[in-house]
């Protein structure tokens, strides 16, 4: 007989490790007892050398679906054995941490109960298991046990009690359970109506729904604002509410087989849009699929989610028209989450609130994510993803990196982990930056970070940086934007930080060291520094910032910089007056209020204008999107389509001639616009061959806001591994500025010398 002590990190609480722990042990007649501490799950455990091993190979080979085993560790120990094997009591150790792991949709066990008369907890809207529900957005302090969550105001009825004290039981140790006799009770309000509460409040959503009106519906980790997507009404009234005039809206469909009557869903898709994170997935609509017209106009894509929570199931059982189900917030403000704001904030959106008496103690968004074949690319990470970490081994500071202005997230992390947190949001807002430092505070306390140094964006006027500048927390190391970007990918590969690579950092708009916009930028970087390999040729910008929600003001800066000529019938000539026109070409002549860019977004949309698919945006990246959409039924590779390469400079010039001759010559949208995308992937691959030549180096990395586009993201990869580069991307955080504060901690964590 040996006695083992086997300590288990990863993400092991919460996801019914202890009860799938006591069942092996049961099964394998070992004896002994395993709990939670703050760090990790313990196990003493008795029985032959034989039975030990089998016991520790299984723990690995068989655990729960949810579970994210880091390490294992196994020692003898003296002392005598127990005669059963059971759970203990959790332990708490000051200053360390476990990991958290991110909310679980409700498994297909607890729905097949919740539509089943014969249950006891038929139709109870917060039915869970131990294999799925709420976990970081309920829970206010580790370990997570019951009392450290906000159900630790349910008091247990006897028969909960009962499943959770049975070791046979699939509700066994399950932290949230309750049931109608004693969990969480649902309420409906319209305006000063009275009042509805328990399973009729559903009914008075549906109805709502039914009769056209805007819902705010509390979910998992906020509020959304939901109504009928098949009903122009409805939606057009949820839009003007909103004041979003074109900005896609996600939808809700019931069940895959109903998703699929909406959009094209290929198999990677569908396993994405089953899995337990149930993110919005960014899908091909289909013609006629009985949708509003208004739920994402003009876009070919639609954003698609299956319910998640047990409301959802009870809202869409029976329902044959999909929901809207967008976030509750009024425009560039932060998911509203608490009770006691929702009436205010969301009472001018929404004509009804369906809630509840468990309180959200995590914000957290949707997820949105798009596949590109089978990989996929996340475009905001939150729900069902945050807070699992990204290993940060050998980090030689503990940081808080506060990430950037637009779709902010920011990121703490120790010696051996960084943990990103969910979208939050533009930081311009008050109210956004309140609930960033609110999270700050929780992620800080959660995983015992005092940090060594904050990092942040080197921009002069990013609210985040200004915080970190303000809040004296650590001294501040400053970060170039580009650079972030591609750590950020050199992080999610765990690649060696002092090892430079190829990157490719493309996007809008960010800070560079000689104060000019950049976004086209070619840099050989490690997380000791980088150098700029080459760039785009700036272009002077009219009005800096707010050219951007001109793309044809872009797209004449670009064409004055080439010397093409502002003729008739030129698209973006097209779109502005003679007096506008004048006005703007003096303003380039004399380069007054005009900020010089390298930006490789703003390409994008300056090709998306010159070929007439859109002149002005009302959502970042709207033109450039149009352009990939464009682009996928083109058959051109735009073979004379060439940049010329002079030292440094990348000039798009003789690619812009090409264009309007094509233009000219009746060329179809979408073959140039195919072209384009894939004379850019071959720019790509030609300024790679050049630093592969120069610096010997072959691992490219694609970072930045435009490898969002799923082609140009597709072409570069299939076009450099062609060639024998090692090409990586994004995976875990968004390409675009939400993967920032990632890549600006790895700087942090691992640059030598001061700071
Ligand atoms: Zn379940
Ligand atoms: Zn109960
Ligand atoms: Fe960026």
């Amino acid at each position: 007989m040996t006695v083992e002590r086997i300590e288990v990190t990863g993400i092991v609480q919460g996801v019914g490790f202890r009860p799938f722990v006591y069942r092996l042990a049961t099964e394998l007649e070992l004896t002994g007892q395993v709990g939670n501490d703050s760090a990790r799950v313990f196990i003493e455990v008795a029985g032959t050398q034989a039975s030990l091993d089998r016991f520790a190979h299984r723990l690995v080979a068989e655990a729960p679906p949810l579970a994210r085993i880091e390490t294992v560790v196994r020692r003898p120990v003296a002392g005598p054995a127990a005669s059963l094997f059971s759970i203990v009591e959790s332990r708490r150790a000051p200053g360390e941490r476990t990991l958290v792991s991110p909310d679980v949709a409700v498994c297909d066990d607890c729905v097949g109960e919740l539509l089943d008369p014969a249950d006891r907890r038929y139709r109870h809207p917060f039915i869970t298991c131990t294999n799925c529900g709420p976990r970081f957005t309920i829970i206010t302090s580790l370990p997570y046990d019951r009392p450290n969550t906000t159900m630790s105001g349910f008091e247990m009825c006897p028969a909960c009690l009962a499943e959770y004290r049975d070791p046979t039981d699939r509700r066994y140790h399950a932290q949230p359970i309750g049931c109608h006799d004693c969990g969480p009770v649902l309420s409906f309000t319209a305006g000063a109506s009275a009042a509805a509460s328990g399973l009729s409040a559903i009914d008075h959503t549906i109805e709502a729904l039914d009769a056209g009106q805007v819902v705010a519906i509390k979910g998992l980790g906020g509020f959304h604002l939901a109504c009928d997507a098949t009903s122009d009404d409805a939606v057009g009234l949820l839009r003007d509410r909103k004041c979003r005039p074109d900005k896609p809206f996600a939808v809700m469909a019931r069940s895959l087989d109903h998703a699929r009557e909406l959009a094209h869903i290929d198999e990677s898709e569908a396993a994405v849009l089953l899995s337990s994170a149930r993110p919005v997935v960014l899908l091909r609509a289909k013609a006629n699929n009985g949708v509003s017209s208004l739920v994402a106009p003009g876009n070919p894509l639609i954003g698609i989610m299956l319910p998640y929570v047990p409301v959802h199931h009870l809202l869409l059982a029976g329902r044959a028209a999909p929901l809207v189900m967008t976030s509750g917030n009024r425009a560039g403000e932060p998911i509203c989450f608490r009770d006691d704001e929702v009436g205010e904030r969301l009472g001018p959106l929404s004509d009804a609130v369906l809630t509840h008496d468990r309180p959200i103690q995590v914000p957290c968004d949707d997820s949105v994510v798009r596949l590109a074949g089978a990989h996929l690319l996340p475009i905001r990470r939150a729900r069902g993803y945050a807070p699992v970490p990204v290993a940060f081994r050998g980090a030689r500071r503990r940081v808080l990196a506060v990430g950037g202005e637009l779709k902010n997230t920011f990121c703490v992390s120790s010696t051996d982990h960084a943990w990103v947190s969910q979208h939050i949001g533009d930081m311009e807002n008050i109210e956004t930056l309140e609930a960033f430092e609110a999270l700050v505070g929780q992620f800080r306390s959660m995983y015992a970070i005092d940090p060594d140094v904050v990092a942040a964006d080197a921009h002069p006027s990013y609210h985040s940086s200004n915080w970190a500048r303000r809040a004296g927390i650590a001294p501040v190391v400053e970060v170039q934007h580009h650079h972030a970007h591609i750590a950020a990918v050199m992080a999610e590969h765990q690649l060696d930080p002092f090892s430079p690579v190829i990157g490719f950092a493309f996007d809008g708009t960010g800070y560079g060291d000689d104060g000019n916009i950049w976004g086209g930028e070619v840099l050989i970087a490690s997380a000791d520094g980088y150098h700029r390999a080459a760039h785009l040729s700036p272009v002077l910008l009219p009005g800096g910032d707010a050219a951007i929600r001109h793309p044809c003001r872009v797209a004449l800066a670009h064409l004055f910089a080439a010397g093409i000529e502002w003729d008739p019938p030129l698209p973006p000539v097209m779109a502005l007056d003679g007096v506008e026109l004048q006005l703007l070409r003096r303003q380039l002549e004399r380069g007054v209020a005009c900020v010089p860019t390298t930006s490789m977004g703003r390409l994008f949309d300056a090709v998306a204008s010159l070929v007439g698919l859109r002149h002005h945006i009302s959502f970042e990246a709207q033109a450039a999107i149009d352009l990939e959409f464009a682009a996928e039924t083109g058959r051109s590779h735009g073979e004379h389509y060439r940049f010329s390469i002079d030292g440094q400079l990348v000039d798009p010039a003789p690619v812009l001639r090409s264009i309007v001759a094509d233009l000219a010559a009746g060329a179809s949208v979408a073959d140039i616009a195919s072209g384009f995308h894939h004379a850019v992937a071959r720019l790509v691959r030609r300024l790679a061959e050049g630093a592969r030549m120069s610096h010997g180096l072959h691992t490219v990395v694609l970072s930045g806001g435009v490898f969002q586009n799923a082609l140009l993201t597709s072409l570069c990869t299939e076009i450099l591994s062609g060639d024998g580069f090692e090409t990586l991307t994004h995976s875990l955080v968004p390409a675009n500025d939400g993967g920032l504060a990632l890549g600006q901690a790895y700087i942090a964590a691992h640059r030598t010398g001061e700071n």
